[in-house]
């Protein structure tokens, strides 16, 4: 068995990587300081306690477990947050990473996956998104992500680093047996809150802006569910150890939808009303986003299996309804 060290393990994909790590034959360790994650949902290793910018605390857990491999979750990832508050972000997400980086380099740990994110992208110029898109980030959350992916490759021309960044478009869903799901507080996602106006009618949603150059004139972003980017991750420990190229991969469905139909689509899998009411738009919002994903196909050989919203939904609303 192959230990993985899972920065940020106990949190809403990490935790899912976790279970699938487990399921593939590793063994994971969940390295997590508790902000955000839930030690309940470290179920598939031990969890380990700490701040990936302790430096004596990621040698002590390197020591404990040798780990083959780093899959990178900490981080800090609330866009707003990020616009009124970077230095949280960067202190965080880009001088946290540098200490695991460095942590890794003397320790002699050969390869990391990180989570990006397609914020790095900011405004896209083109639809669907692919990897060599510019990558123009429009908030300190987008750019704390772009500087790590920097720094992975600067670490690997230096020091040999084998580095795979993962750019999630939008992260939804729930563990399909109801293991683990979304408990984000404060919670600012779309489904989460919609379901949440379903089960119980309050708060309203809140539909930010419907007069987008969409077709119904609400934004359309790509919807993955945290099932497969789980997949994506384990994939990509096997592409790397196969001597497979570092670099950056796109995770989506390929497909958009846009704010109602997300509504429309929990409606109907409720069978209940989403009370909501439109207000202004969300600064930093682009009007659509979506994943053009085929490199990961080609080349971990991924591809979703929950390619309708609808399924994705149906998991979501189980764990709400489960998780009151
Ligand atoms: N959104 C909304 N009301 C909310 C939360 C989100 O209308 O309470 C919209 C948001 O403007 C975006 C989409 O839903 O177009 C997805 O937003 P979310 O925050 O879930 O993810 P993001 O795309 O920001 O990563």
């Amino acid at each position: 068995m192959t230990q993985i060290l899972v920065t940020g393990g106990a949190g809403y994909i990490g935790s899912q990587t976790c279970k699938a790590l487990a399921a593939a034959g590793h063994a994971p360790v969940a390295v997590d300081n508790l902000v955000y994650g839930h030690p309940w949902a470290v179920r598939w290793g031990p969890l380990e306690v700490g701040d990936i910018s302790d430096r004596d605390f990621l040698d002590a857990v390197i020591e404990k477990y040798k780990p083959e491999a780093v899959i990178h979750f900490a981080a800090y990832a609330y866009v707003g947050e990020s616009t009124r508050d970077p230095g949280r972000y960067y202190r965080n997400n880009v001088a946290g990473t540098l200490t695991l980086l460095e942590a890794m380099r003397d320790q002699g740990i050969p390869h990391i996956i990180f989570s990006s994110t397609c914020a790095t992208y900011g405004n896209p110029e083109t639809t669907p998104i692919a990897e060599d898109h510019p990558q123009r980030p429009i908030n300190p959350y987008g750019a704390s992500k772009l500087m790590v992916e920097r720094m992975l490759a600067d670490f690997q021309a230096a020091h040999g680093l084998g580095w795979i960044a993962l750019r999630y478009f939008n992260a939804a869903g729930a563990d399909p047996d109801g293991e683990v799901g979304e408990a984000h507080d404060p919670e600012t996602h779309l489904i989460p809150l919609a379901l949440q106006a379903a089960l119980s009618g309050e708060p309203v949603l809140k539909v930010f802006g419907d007069d987008y150059p969409t077709p119904d004139g609400s934004c359309i972003r790509d919807y993955i569910h945290i099932s497969d980017l789980a997949d994506a991750h384990v994939r990509s420990l096997g592409y790397l150890r196969d001597g497979g190229e570092s670099g950056a991969f796109n995770l989506g469905t390929g497909k958009g939808a846009s704010v109602f139909e997300v509504i429309d689509c929990i409606e109907r899998v409720s069978g209940r009303s989403v009370p909501r009411e439109i207000v202004e738009r969300r600064a930093g919002d682009p009007p659509v986003l979506y994943a053009d994903a085929q490199k990961a196909q080609r080349l971990l050989g991924w591809s979703p299996r929950y390619t309708e919203l609808s399924e994705t939904v149906t998991h979501a609303w189980r764990w709400l309804q489960s998780h009151q």
